[in-house]
């Protein structure tokens, strides 16, 4: 795509906009940094270039939005992402998540419930070299043919925590996922100890597009 350009402009608007999430509390200088390497531009409609370095969600088509980049960068600091991490996503959504991750050294599956919005994004990674790895699926299932994973990051508003999420991960590994099914949910941090035991934390209300069942075209 030849309007994938990143010039001096863009990253100024970033480096500004990579202030602002810090002074909003993130204090892991890693995820800061994923976040001044990913064009958020790419990821949204070239008409929106402004709208793509303000802390806001964003409507991406087919009724679904891209996290804030304050939410994406909380998210990112609680999953704990360390080099070679096997992460299992749900929400593909834009595919923005997924680069942050893939900047922090993770091995990234995702998974996409809305058809055109997963090969929308396919073709957008695959453009921009990025190696995460896209499913088109319900979410609620997991992905027990690359599980076990090493950390689980939910980006729609889950209702509760399916049972494959702690089936797939690996004991010791992280789950972080909004709760809820009002208008704002609560982040928690679900830690697997071993097949028996789990250890729960809560941060704080945000608000995120409800979770849905079956795939939709
Ligand atoms: N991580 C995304 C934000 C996505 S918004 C980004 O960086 O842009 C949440 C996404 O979850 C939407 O694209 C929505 O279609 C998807 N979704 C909702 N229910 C799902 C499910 N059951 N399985 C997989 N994806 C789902």
């Amino acid at each position: 795509m030849t309007s994938m350009i990143d010039s001096y402009r863009h990253k100024g608007m970033r480096k500004k906009l990579v202030e602002e999430v810090r002074a909003k509390g993130i204090r892991d200088e890693r995820v800061l940094t994923a976040m001044e390497a990913v064009p958020r531009h790419f990821f949204l409609d070239s008409s929106f270039l402004e709208i793509a370095y303000q802390d806001k969600p964003f409507p991406i088509g087919s009724g679904q939005t891209i996290s804030q980049p304050y939410t994406v960068a909380c998210q990112t600091e609680l999953l704990k992402v360390e080099k070679g991490c096997k992460v299992l996503e749900i929400g593909t959504g834009s595919g923005y998540q997924a680069c942050i991750l893939e900047e922090l050294g993770a091995r990234v599956f995702s998974i996409e419930r809305h058809h055109v919005l997963y090969k929308k994004t396919k073709a957008l990674l695959s453009e921009m070299n990025y190696k995460a790895k896209l499913f088109y699926g319900d979410g609620y299932q997991g992905l027990p043919a690359f599980a076990p994973f090493d950390r689980i990051l939910v980006t729609a508003a889950a209702p509760y925590l399916p049972k494959a999420f702690l089936e797939q991960l690996n004991p010791g590994g992280l789950i972080v996922l909004p709760v809820g099914t009002g208008d704002s949910q609560v982040m928690k941090r679900i830690k697997k100890i071993d097949d028996k035991k789990t250890e729960e934390e809560n941060f704080g209300y945000f608000r995120f597009v409800p979770m849905l069942g079956n795939k939709v075209r």
